[in-house]
This record gives structure tokens, sequence and C-alpha cells, in this order.
């Protein structure tokens, strides 16, 4: 009987939070999220092969999410101007050696929670940059980190199908997936309340959550890698 109530009271969503500590799993700690919930994006630092896929990447975004608006910006990499810029380096903002990432976002954040930078690093030595559908879906990926969320697989659900998994696997996808959505729709309920406070209201995220106990000044902080994408299957 145990094992029956706890499959049936599993969570129907996978997907996880950036948070303030770091930890996706601490789920009763505060949440990333932009305020207004809107962010520019920049691609003045990449080639013009790839600025219309990005521009492709953040509109299903926001075609997806009504609660939150990717725009077109402009900025250099890695400036913590509160633009989301895109590059292509040998080295990711702020972090050095991308390890086996295929691509790294760095946020910068608030101890409420709240975002003041993120910027995207795509690493110049990947096989992703010869291909514009890999290349496009890993920005998407990418994104997905800029508005708030971590990888679905971060705290011991599979990921599989959805575009924040941690892997990058086949087949190609060319929108974020219903989880996906999922969670970007929790960080961004509506277009017209002004975003997540950075709380989140118990029973939601299969948890119930209550406010940070102990949480005192807490500095700006760089994200670690946040993407580590293997390179499972190379493409042609
Ligand atoms: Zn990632």
């Amino acid at each position: 009987m145990a094992a029956l109530w706890l499959a049936a009271a599993s969570p129907a969503s996978a997907y996880e939070l950036l948070r303030v500590h770091h930890d996706p799993c601490a789920r009763q700690d505060r949440h990333l999220f932009w305020s207004p919930p809107t962010v520019a994006v920049s691609v003045d630092p990449l080639p013009d092969a790839f600025k219309g896929l990005v521009a492709e990447a953040w509109d299903v975004w926001n075609q997806s999410v009504p609660g939150f608006r990717f725009n077109a910006g402009n900025g250099p990499a890695c400036t913590r101007d509160g633009v989301a810029a895109v590059s292509i380096a040998a080295q990711a903002c702020d972090l050095g050696a991308f390890g086996d990432a295929l691509a790294i976002t760095r946020s910068v954040w608030k101890d409420s929670g709240q975002l003041v930078d993120a910027d995207v690093t795509f690493r110049s030595d990947t096989f992703v940059l010869g291909d514009a559908d890999t290349f496009r879906q890993v920005a998407m990926h990418e994104l997905g980190h800029v508005l708030g969320l971590d990888h679905s697989d971060a705290c011991g659900a599979s990921g599989a199908g959805t575009l924040m998994r941690s892997v990058l696997t086949p087949p190609l996808l060319v929108a974020p997936q219903a989880d996906d959505v999922s969670g970007a729709q929790f960080i961004y309920p509506s277009a017209s309340n002004g975003g997540g406070d950075g709380t989140v209201p118990p029973g939601a995220n299969s948890c119930a959550i209550g406010p940070p106990s102990g949480v005192g000044l807490w500095p700006l902080a760089a994200i670690p890698p946040l993407l580590f994408w293997r390179r499972l299957r190379r493409g042609n």
C-alpha cells in the first residue's frame, strides 16, 4: 500500500528551478526570476549566421510562456548589464574552462532571487556550431536557464524528452516541451502579475514549501556551470 501511495503521490512535473543557494533540489529555497518578467537578449557578439537562430529560439519561448517575454536587445558578451548576451568563445563568462559542457549560462542574482544578469556562451570547438537545428535547440535550452529553469533531471527525475534535460539526446526538439513550459509558467504565471516573488506556494513542484529561514544578506553570485550537456551523439 505504501508503494502504491508513493506512486500516486509522485510529482507530475520534473521541472526544477534555479535557486538562490545553487541547489535546485532545496525546494524550500527561493527560486530565481526576472522582475518585471522580461529580459533583453543580445546577439551582437555572434556571427551573423547564428543571430537568427537565437531569435527563433527565444520566439518559441515567447509563444509558449505568455507571462514572460524575451526581447531583442544590444550589448557585449559577459557584461553585467542586465542584458542576456549570447556569444561563442573558448571560455565561459567568469568561469573559465567549459569542461564537457557545450554551452554555459552564467547568471547573477540578488538574495531575493531576482535576476540581474545572465549571459550565455557556446564553446567555440563544439559540433553544435555546425548544425543549425542543434544550435537552435541548445540556444532554447540556455534561454531556459536564463529565465530561471534548472535541469529537469537535477533531482532524480530522468528528464527524458524535456528541453531542460542536462544531456543532449536525440531526437532534436523544436520547442520547449510541456514540462519545460510548466516550469516557466510556474515562475511567470501571467503577463500581468509582475513575475514571481521568489517564494513557492505549498504543494507546488511536489513539495510543501515555506519561506527560506536564516537567509541574510547574500551577495550577487555567479552561478557555477549549469550546462553539462555531454556529447552522446555526434551529428553528421
Ligand atoms: Zn543546462
